[in-house]
């Protein structure tokens, strides 16, 4: 068996400790934040002619305005 005196256990039980919650605390904020924001983003749309602000979820590069029935464009990953 490897001895360690206990200042070195400490150190090391600390070091361990502070990695494994930073690497979970990182994967886990990787994970749900993204996809909540990408899949958000993607279907909200703001009318050119009237700047009514709708959702569509069907159409990712043309969308018909519910108010005015006017078509919009979608413009790059802005909204
Ligand atoms: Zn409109």
């Amino acid at each position: 068996m490897i001895e360690l005196d206990i200042a070195t256990a400490v150190a090391l039980y600390l070091c361990l400790t502070v990695i494994t919650l930073l690497l979970l605390w990182l994967f886990l904020d990787r994970e749900t934040k993204p996809r909540q924001y990408a899949s958000e983003k993607k279907s909200i749309w703001q009318c050119e002619v009237c700047t009514f602000t709708y959702i569509d979820n069907q159409h990712d590069i043309i969308s018909k305005c519910p108010q005015c029935g006017s078509f919009n464009k979608r413009k790059g990953n802005a909204l």
